[in-house]
């Protein structure tokens, strides 16, 4: 290709100079995208490609008018491009263009979407033992948020994924030791959708970052927000602070408040586990009939934002909690106050948004109309409180006297004094400034006006004074001001007019005392729109000045919207308020989950857990309720921790400092990863992180794989919980095996959804109750699913065989001949006998890892039909298999992690696969 001049070789040397994936380059009124961008434009946007040429080669070009770039700029920004955009100016000799800002995910203002809108930045800090540290800021630049929190310890790097997954940055700056770590990087990409950009290394430097930080927040911010030796964290908000800068979108003013988050205020949610609950959106991905959908009844943007985020952050602090409790009952209490307060909220805007809109010079006289009316609400909401006795006496009072109620109303009244009560969408066009505010400004106004009046008295003076009678004046684009006449009138028209056209049925005329005027009024027209822009430039300086009022004040709107939207719904669905205490306890009557109790006729159940029931195994029929109920448990738990009430008649709720779920999880068999195999990591994440203050929820575990080893797991991993976790756990298991741990273990306790056979037709009751249940419906569901009859048959009575010798199916490899199916005997003595010395420290339990492994037992691993076959044949085993017995045998499941326990397991596996 030869080297392109001109136009295009202007944008291709500027694209040259900027790491942007795409350029928009002004020309005129236009802004233009050339060669492979105006492809890649036309494409995404379904914009025309036209040819421009350039000394005899031809480019692709695509443009859009000045106006609309920012439509373009957003679509293009949320497919995750990052736009760079090359402004003209005029120079002495002509034009010259310069890149002014670089558009990208994490920095983008003109956001469609309500919700947050992040930028994070992580930097990982090696320290001299080989542990690593990492540095977190996350900034949203929409809202002048701006966060940092470190992470370390053994655990920190899965720690420091979390943290970004709760946070779902659209864009992550990588420090320069991540950019490296592949797999890291994989996880981000995998976990969130985040854009992955490079930012210069120097900004991530320890110096330059933490001189950048002073400089934004102050000097003594670090100190005050406790991070002053906390050096990757600094070096990951320089580098952010920096980014914005670069980038060139102008919200540093609105960057006021440098918090820093401390994570062990939080209960600790993992990725799978916000997943799991369905927090914000559904295991399919939806956002309706995800908890948030259920009880969001925010009335404003910026409330439904923070309710949000007290989902996904419950909190840990009884105090915190009781403050917020204290208000939704207030607020529930007072019903026509709350109504009212909800209707005057609705008229709020986001204020938060608008502070970065005014710190960035892209608001206009309507935004700070807004911006106006909506600090105006802070007072009058203040009043409602203050009217309502209950409201009053509540913590609601408090949150309302956070903000600078008088800086707040001041700033309104400054901007309601000066703009005009419905102004323009456009800020140079005039219009803006209400009379009265400026001496100046009125003056050219009056001036404008009564040129304005003359103008509009000359067509009577001028009928008057010629008796012309079809005589109009008016004004174009082209002509100007021009008096126009009637062609049958043309006659009288007097010698001073000056024709300058002719129409089918008129001619149009001038006069120097009008064209004089016009010039007066053009001149008085430019003077007043720049004077009205330079005072509405002031103007909004001022606001971007006092930023962290209108954050304050958003904050404290958002809060209240949040609070009565917790209210309103606990008062629709009669919800109660938890009792929160201390203790290891959880215990609900009448309780009800919170989603699937908006589309079913729920049958309310009740759980008691403490000391003597840490531990529940949940049996029952499939499709009977158990998922449902242990999901319950968990979210009325994280409820009673938003600070929500909770859906039951009565609850209690020990704390808790974090939530681990473990389900069957669809969506990571979509991932190709194999469901086994991230099955284990999650249970291994579990044991690993769970404290006797934690709750687990574990639905299912061993299930994917054999029963054999599948029971194995299930068995060693709840008594692992019991014995060295020891936290409040549900865990329901379809291996019935498992309920002798009940009587073995004192905290460990049966429970069962109920259900009722009769005739061979099973009906669910949906209660739960004390004990274990012995059945599997699992036929009555085949059945019910439409499975063929001689199917039904046979399987009912293979079960029964099945129960008649005690034996239940192992599912061996599938290697050769299809799958082999082998039995073996599992009279339940076995498994409770024994309690001799190598059973759980402490308690005469026993180890079942160890001794299902006694002499009782055989495999029939030949492909047999072994259904049925009996159980006392006592054949000689292969030497293979006798060898992975024997280390079975020995092994001490109560000394060894999970991890490597995991890792035998496969290796057994593997070993007599190779059989
Ligand atoms: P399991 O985990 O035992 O297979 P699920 O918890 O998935 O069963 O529940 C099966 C179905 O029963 C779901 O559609 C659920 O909505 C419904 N269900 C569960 N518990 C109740 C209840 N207490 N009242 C009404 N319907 C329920």
């Amino acid at each position: 290709m030869t080297e392109a001049t001109g136009i295009v070789g202007e944008f291709l040397s500027l694209k040259e100079g900027t790491d942007a994936d795409l350029l928009a380059m002004q020309c005129g009124d236009f802004y233009e995208f050339f060669a492979e961008d105006a492809e890649t434009v036309a494409d995404e946007l379904d914009l025309k490609v036209s040819q421009k040429s350039s000394h005899g080669s031809s480019y692709p070009m695509a443009g859009v008018p000045l106006d609309d770039l920012t439509p373009y700029l957003s679509a293009l920004v949320e497919r995750g491009y990052r736009v760079a955009v090359a402004d003209q100016y005029e120079t002495e000799d002509g034009h010259a263009r310069e890149i002014t800002r670089v558009v990208t995910p994490g920095t983008h203002l003109e956001t469609s979407d309500d919700d947050a809108q992040y930028l994070a930045a992580v930097v990982r800090d090696e320290t001299s033992d080989g542990d690593a540290t990492y540095g977190i800021a996350v900034a949203d630049v929409t809202t002048g948020q701006f966060l940092v929190t470190e992470q370390s310890g053994a655990d920190a790097t899965s720690a420091a994924l979390t943290e970004l997954y709760k946070f779902d940055p659209a864009e992550v700056l990588p420090g320069p030791d991540v950019r490296s770590d592949d797999d890291f990087l994989d996880e981000i990409r995998e976990r969130t959708d985040a854009s992955l950009s490079l930012h210069t290394t120097e900004a991530f430097a320890p110096g330059r970052a933490r001189h950048r930080v002073r400089e934004q927040f102050g000097d003594e911010t670090l100190e005050s927000v406790g991070i002053a030796d906390a050096e990757a964290a600094v070096r990951a908000a320089g580098a952010i602070i920096s980014y914005v800068d670069e980038t060139g979108a102008g919200v540093l003013a609105s960057m006021t408040r440098l918090q820093s988050f401390d994570e062990s205020a939080y209960v600790d949610l993992d990725a799978t586990t916000q997943r799991n609950l369905e927090l914000t959106e559904t295991m399919q991905g939806d956002r309706e009939g995800s908890l948030f959908d259920t009880v969001d009844h925010t009335v404003t943007s910026a409330g439904g934002r923070l309710l949000r985020e007290w989902l996904q952050r419950p909190r840990r602090s009884r105090e915190e909690l009781a403050r917020r409790q204290s208000a939704v009952a207030a607020l529930a209490e007072a019903a026509m106050a709350r109504d009212q307060l909800r209707e005057t909220l609705g008229d709020a805007y986001d204020l938060e948004r608008l502070a970065s809109k005014a710190a960035s010079g892209s608001a206009d006289a309507r935004d700070l109309r807004a911006t106006q009316e909506t600090l105006a609400l802070l007072s009058a909401v203040g009043d409602l409180v203050a009217d309502s006795e209950r409201l009053a006496d509540s913590p609601l009072a408090a949150v309302l006297d956070r903000p600078d109620r008088e800086a707040a109303a001041e700033l309104a009244a400054d901007l309601d004094e000066a703009l005009v009560e419905d102004p323009p969408g456009t800020v140079t066009q005039g219009g803006l400034i209400r009379r009265g505010f400026d001496p100046e400004l009125d003056e050219i106004i009056d001036d404008h006006e009564a040129a304005l009046d003359w103008i509009e008295r000359l067509p009577e003076r001028e009928k008057e004074r010629t008796g012309i009678t079809h005589l109009s004046v008016d004004r174009n684009k082209t002509d100007g001001y021009y008096i126009q006449v009637g062609k049958s009138e043309t006659d009288a028209v007097p010698e001073e007019y000056e024709q300058i056209k002719t129409l089918k049925n008129s001619e149009r005329y001038v006069i120097d005392e009008l064209a004089e005027k016009e010039r007066e009024i053009l001149r008085l027209e430019e003077r007043r729109h720049e004077l009205e822009r330079q005072i509405f430039e002031r103007l909004r300086d001022r606001v971007a000045a006092r930023a962290e009022v209108l954050q304050e004040t958003g904050r404290a709107l958002a809060e209240c919207d949040a609070l009565a939207s917790l209210a309103a719904h606990a008062v629709r669905n009669d919800w109660t308020r938890p009792e929160l205490s201390d203790g290891r306890e959880l215990v609900v009557e009448q309780g009800r989950h919170p989603v699937v109790e908006q589309t079913t006729q729920f049958v309310p159940n009740d759980l008691r857990m403490d000391d003597d029931r840490q531990f529940l195994i949940v049996t029952g029929p499939n499709m009977s309720g158990k998922s449902t109920y242990m999901r319950q448990a968990a979210l009325i738990t994280l409820l009673a921790q938003v600070g929500s009430f909770v859906p039951a008649r009565s609850a209690r709720v020990g704390l808790v400092d974090g939530i681990y779920t473990r389900v069957g999880a669809l969506d990571e068999l979509a991932q190709g990863r194999s469901t086994f195999m991230v099955e284990m990591q999650e249970l291994s994440n579990i044991l690993h992180s769970a404290t006797d203050d934690s709750l687990v929820i574990l639905d299912e575990v061993g299930r994917g794989t054999a029963t054999y080893d599948g029971i194995s797991i299930a068995w060693a991993a709840s008594e692992y919980i019991v014995n060295n976790v020891a936290a409040k756990t549900l865990f329901a298991t379809h291996y019935h095996e498992l309920t002798v741990l009940g009587e073995e273990l004192p905290s460990v306790q049966n429970v069962h959804v109920a259900a009722e056979e009769r005739d061979g037709d099973v009906t669910f009751l949906r209660t739960v109750e004390d004990g274990p249940t012995d059945r599997s419906y699992g036929i009555h569901v085949a059945d019910l699913a439409g499975v063929p009859d001689p199917v039904v048959d046979r399987s009912r009575a293979v079960l029964d065989r099945l129960r008649e010798e005690e034996a239940i199916e192992v599912r061996g490899s599938d290697s050769g001949s299809g799958t082999t199916q082998a039995v073996f005997d599992l009279s339940s003595g076995q498994f409770k006998t024994g309690g001799g010395g190598d059973g759980v420290p402490g308690d005469g339990g026993s180890t079942p890892a160890a001794e299902s492994a006694t002499d009782g037992e055989q495999l029939a691993t030949d492909g047999s039909h072994a259904v049925g076959e009996s159980a006392d044949a006592g054949s000689a085993l292969d030497p293979e298999v006798e060898d992975v017995l024997d280390e079975l045998r020995d092994l001490d499941v109560n000394e060894t992690p999970p991890v490597e326990l995991m890792a035998k397991v496969q290796d057994w596996q593997a070993e007599l696969d190779e059989e």
